[in-house]
């Protein structure tokens, strides 16, 4: 098989196509960011029924941003970097803060519709869970799939790829093992769900500090932007989606940066969800429906909430909108 887009990369577009002051900011790329963020708000607050609107925007952005997307989209990184260089070399400050300030003044405005709506990584996790529900009652054999794919990334990393940056290369494996180990728990003691939910703020902060360290960190969410491939990397994307057929979204759930990152500003979010009065019978089944494991014995857990619209179609909560 030819895998010759595995090494020089899989991006149909690689060039700015308008590019801005001739520099790599393509202005098309960032009009593009703009509607994939904002056209899911329009959705969101128009629609009675979201399945089909939610799934072909996730779809479509997912295509736009891992085959069309050509910069690096890492808001985090990308937004410190950017803050560094402000005053010495203003349009490279401008070009790496650009995708972030979007995607984080938008958060601050309507909330994690992001992570519901476009981001590709939770389209694909979207998509495994969806595929694999037959499979979901079979633990331990989607368990030790989990582990053996972990095995085989941190392997190749060792063996075949010595000459790999340690750090670097290794903060995807750090994470996907940290996530496998959380999984294990999560199966064993559901119960421990809140708590575990809330050390990702801990990762956030690793995360930061690895960035201001200087180690080039990536996780399996660059991997699916970053435009090239290795095989390593590509080990901890697949170890996402196999805890994904297990437990749908566990990266966004327990693990992941941004989603943390993002999930602050639901807080002052103008969406607001409200509970409708439902009769007691129904409080399981609204709680198994909810993507995220977002509304529990005491409560929606705002932060939690990526506006999937499940509960809402469903009447157990309705949306307002207050500015
Ligand atoms: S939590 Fe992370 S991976 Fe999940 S949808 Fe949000 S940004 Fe994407
Ligand atoms: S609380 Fe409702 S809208 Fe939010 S993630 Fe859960 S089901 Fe989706």
């Amino acid at each position: 098989m030819d895998s010759s887009w595995l090494e020089n990369g899989y991006k149909i577009l690689t060039s700015p196509l308008v590019p801005i002051k001739g520099s790599w900011l393509d202005a098309l790329a960032v009009l593009a960011i703009f509607m994939a963020l904002y056209l899911p708000v329009i959705l969101f607050l128009k629609l009675k029924r979201y399945r089909i609107a939610r799934t072909f925007n996730q779809l479509i952005s997912a295509v736009v941003f891992v085959l069309f997307y050509h910069i690096c989209f890492c808001a985090i990184r990308n937004g410190i970097y950017g803050i560094s260089l402000i005053g010495t070399d203003d349009l490279s400050a401008f070009i790496l803060l650009i995708p972030g300030v979007l995607i984080l003044v938008f958060s601050m405005s309507v909330g994690r519709i992001f992570c519901g709506w476009v981001c590709p990584l939770g389209c694909l996790q979207d998509f495994t869970a969806w595929i694999s529900k037959p499979l979901r009652k079979r633990k331990i054999f989607l368990m030790i799939l989990a582990w053996l794919i972990m095995f085989w990334y941190v392997i190749d990393l060792y063996l075949n790829r010595p000459q790999a940056q340690f750090i670097s290369e290794l903060a995807p494996a750090l994470f996907v093992f940290y996530m496998l180990v959380v999984l294990n728990i999560y199966i064993l003691v559901p119960a421990a769900a809140g708590f575990l939910g809330k050390l990702r703020y801990a990762l956030l902060v690793f995360w930061v500090f690895l960035i201001l360290i200087d180690v080039y960190v990536v996780s399996p969410w660059c991997v699916m932007q970053g435009g090239e491939f290795y095989y390593s990397w590509l080990g901890s994307l697949l170890a996402v989606l196999a805890a994904a057929m297990l437990v749908p979204r566990f990266w966004c759930r327990f693990i992941c940066p941004m989603g943390a990152l993002l999930g602050i500003f639901n807080k002052v979010s103008a969406i607001k969800l409200e509970k409708n009065p439902i009769p007691s019978d129904s409080e399981s089944e609204c709680r198994a429906n909810c993507l995220m494991g977002a509304i529990e014995d005491n409560g929606r857990k705002e932060r939690k909430c990526i506006y999937c619209g499940r509960c809402i179609e469903k009447d157990y909560y309705r949306k307002e909108f207050r500015v």
